[in-house]
């Protein structure tokens, strides 16, 4: 079961499957071994490629209703695939 590293919840989702979005590839699928995890309990977001993340649930509407009240934001996500400067 993967945990949170920051608040522990195991209501994480996956938000990019074994893979990125690298602004320095032209925003291009890049594979990768890692995966993008955000916790729905406190909002952090990291990557792992923990075995656990293949029993994790793919980001839904309902996993980023969750993040929303959790966290306190309107719309948008947070972390490193935001064009936010
Ligand atoms: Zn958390």
């Amino acid at each position: 079961m993967m945990k949170c590293p920051r608040c522990k919840s195991t209501d994480v989702a996956v938000t990019v499957r074994n893979g990125n979005y690298s602004k320095f590839n032209g925003r291009r699928f890049q594979y990768s071994d890692y995966s993008a995890l955000t916790c729905c309990g406190c909002g952090w977001p990291w990557r792992s490629k923990a075995k656990g993340v293949l029993a994790l649930p793919d980001w839904s509407p309902e996993a980023e209703a969750r993040y929303r009240a959790a966290v306190g934001v309107e719309s948008g996500m947070q972390g490193e695939e935001t064009d936010a400067v």
